[in-house]
């Protein structure tokens, strides 16, 4: 038998879920479940389409690859990390695995760091 930890019924073994009340059973409660503070940037880059209409593929990847690393950079600095890229966008974020600092990488990245 298995009690429930909601309300007490003793349920059959193997239940996966109280027949009382519907809690899970057996499965172990998320005990790690922690809130965390993350920030979350989005950048365009002004101009992309327009350079990449006039701009070899090669030189724009050149480009580009120039223009995510020195964003990886400004966002590394101030305890981000970038998630992805798409297209010619980034979407850093800070926080969440330990580093507080936040708003002045995503000013920096924005235009005054470069
Ligand atoms: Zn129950």
């Amino acid at each position: 038998m298995i009690a429930c930890t909601r309300c007490g019924e003793q349920n059959a073994d193997g239940a996966r879920f109280c027949s009382n009340c519907a809690n899970p059973l057996g499965a172990t409660q998320p005990s790690s479940e922690v809130r965390k503070t993350v920030t979350v940037m989005f950048m365009d880059a002004v101009g992309s389409t327009g350079l990449g209409e006039r701009t070899d593929p090669e030189s724009l990847r050149r480009v580009m690859t120039r223009y995510f690393g020195e964003i990886r950079t400004i966002v590394e600095r101030h305890g981000g990390t970038v998630e992805k890229y798409i297209g010619e966008r980034a979407g850093p974020r800070s926080g969440g695995a330990g580093s507080p600092r936040t708003g002045r990488g995503q000013c920096e990245a924005s235009g005054g760091d470069r």
